[in-house]
């Protein structure tokens, strides 16, 4: 177990990664929202302000014209108007003629004085204009004093209006503002702390189960089914501890097996080494006897010996098989040749029988061996007079390889199994016979390292007949 902090591992983390997007989530919209409101506000409100005071500005307008306000200054209604207005926006109103002098003004402070303002003279020239001075808080709007549909401006009217209401609301919303994002804050801090948890629960279940199975605590069925995935992950892990269990116990019978076997030879030699020992004035007849056995126990230990190494050799080989074009038909000609001793031995007849030229890329050494079994237990588990016929021929794809025998057969029963390690239908009779149990296996395992595969049909008294069917190109990877 890791103890030391690393920063780099702290980041990497699942766990802080997901923390950190949800308090990104929820903290960056609010804090952009929070500070975007401000400036957003205030312009809204310049913006309907102005509107407000040009439409106000224009009815004072009709009122001014209609009066004759700007020659005589008479009119006690647009005098009330201009107050009441002033008041209404805590603002001053001042009204100028076309000679730029204040004939009103709602502060009474500049009347009849000259006003030089670009704005003002801007308004002359038929605009409306207004400026928003942020620091004083307040608004100036001017608006031209002209007749209906006449384009000739005869004075202007400037109006003023506080605006100190916008940082009243400003701050007041924000004060709002930091209490509500400080709370969600806290709830998105809650948030991320609960969601990095729940999130990263299947892998700290899958990291127990993992150190279960690596202390060898048993771990039967892996559940981790919190999300769809992690279930999905979990089946996968069960089917790989599964194969991982039958690997296991395949490689635990093998090691019960191969000591048995190998102790059986040793057992009988002890047994027969003790009684020579034990009996006095032993006759050299029964010497000779006893040691002819122990020869033979001898013999029988080392064909164990071959066949586990040919076994080992088959398993590890898959890498380096030797792959060559090789002419089928000589090659099983050579293989009948060699067993025709021991086949003359037993009184069976071998034939072969070729339906074609037929030429195949396998490994030669190993095929040969995976051959040569299937013709020997023909031999081996035949009857005297009986026959062994061997069969080649061939497809565009596949070359096939019968070996049919006429002899004792195979239970129906024990069919499944003759291709696994140490099986032996007769065990007494097999030992007789110098049986190991390991030829089929490292048949069937030379044949599936050629990507070919092996049948087997039987009738007990009757014969027995293997079906080889090898591929005549090697095909180095299997298409899944
Ligand atoms: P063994 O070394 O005992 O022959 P094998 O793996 O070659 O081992 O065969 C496994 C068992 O299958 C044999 O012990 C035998 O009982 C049975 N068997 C194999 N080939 C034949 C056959 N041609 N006829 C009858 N029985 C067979």
């Amino acid at each position: 177990m890791k103890n030391n902090f690393n920063l780099k591992d702290f980041f990497n983390s699942f766990r802080v990664r997901i923390a950190v997007l949800v308090l990104l989530v929820g903290v960056v919209p609010c804090t952009v929202f929070v500070v975007s409101f401000s400036s957003l506000y205030e312009k809204q409100a310049v913006n309907s302000d102005v509107t407000d005071l040009v439409s106000k500005g224009q009815v004072l307008n009709k009122q001014i014209i209609s009066s004759g306000y700007l020659n005589q200054r008479d009119s006690e209604l647009v005098d009330n108007q201009l107050e009441v207005l002033s008041g209404n926006l805590s603002g001053r109103i001042m009204v100028i003629d076309n000679t730029l002098t204040i004939i009103k003004d709602t502060y009474n402070a500049d009347e009849g004085k000259t006003i030089i303002w670009g704005n003002v003279v801007s308004t002359f020239q038929n605009k409306t204009t207004s400026v928003y001075d942020d620091d004083n808080d307040y608004l100036v709007v001017t608006v031209p004093i002209k007749a209906d549909g006449d384009d000739d401006v005869q004075g202007v009217l400037v109006m003023n209006k506080t605006m100190s209401y916008i940082d009243t609301n400003l701050e007041y919303f924000q004060s709002l503002s930091i209490i509500l994002c400080l709370i969600l804050y806290i709830l998105m801090l809650v948030l991320a702390l609960f969601s990095s948890d729940y999130f990263t629960k299947p892998f700290r279940k899958f990291c127990s189960v993992i150190e279960d199975v690596e202390n060898g605590v048993s771990q039967d069925v892996v559940v981790v089914d919190d999300f769809t995935e992690t279930a999905d992950v979990s089946n996968r892990m069960n089917s790989l501890l599964n194969r991982m269990r039958v690997v296991d116990e395949s490689r635990q019978e093998f090691v019960s097996n191969v000591s048995h076997e190998l102790k059986t030879p040793l057992t009988s030699m002890k047994v027969l080494a003790d009684s020579l020992n034990g009996q006095e004035d032993v006759p050299v007849e029964l010497y000779r006897e006893f040691m002819q056995d122990i020869g033979e126990e001898i013999e029988r230990e080392t064909k164990i010996i071959n066949d586990l190494l040919s076994m080992v050799k088959m398993d590890k080989a898959a890498a380096t098989l030797n792959i060559a074009p090789v002419n089928m038909n000589e090659l099983i000609e050579l293989i009948l040749k060699r067993l025709k001793p021991i086949a003359e031995k037993q009184h069976v007849e071998l034939v072969f029988e070729s339906f074609r030229p037929v030429t195949a890329e396998i490994d030669e050494v190993k095929f040969t061996l995976a051959i040569t079994n299937l013709v020997e237990n023909g031999i081996k588990y035949n009857q005297e007079g009986g026959w062994v016929h061997v069969s080649l021929n061939s497809d565009h794809q596949y070359c096939y390889i019968k070996v049919e025998d006429s002899g004792m057969g195979i239970p129906e029963d024990s069919l499944d199994h003759i291709f696994e390690r140490f099986y032996r239908v007769d065990k007494s009779h097999s030992r007789e016979i110098g049986g190991t149990g390991l030829g089929l296996a490292i048949t069937k395992s030379a044949i599936s390292m050629h990507k070919g595969d092996i049948k087997v049909h039987s009738v007990e008294g009757e014969g027995t007949m293997f079906d080889v069917r090898l591929p005549l190109n090697y095909i180095a990877k299997e298409v899944r």
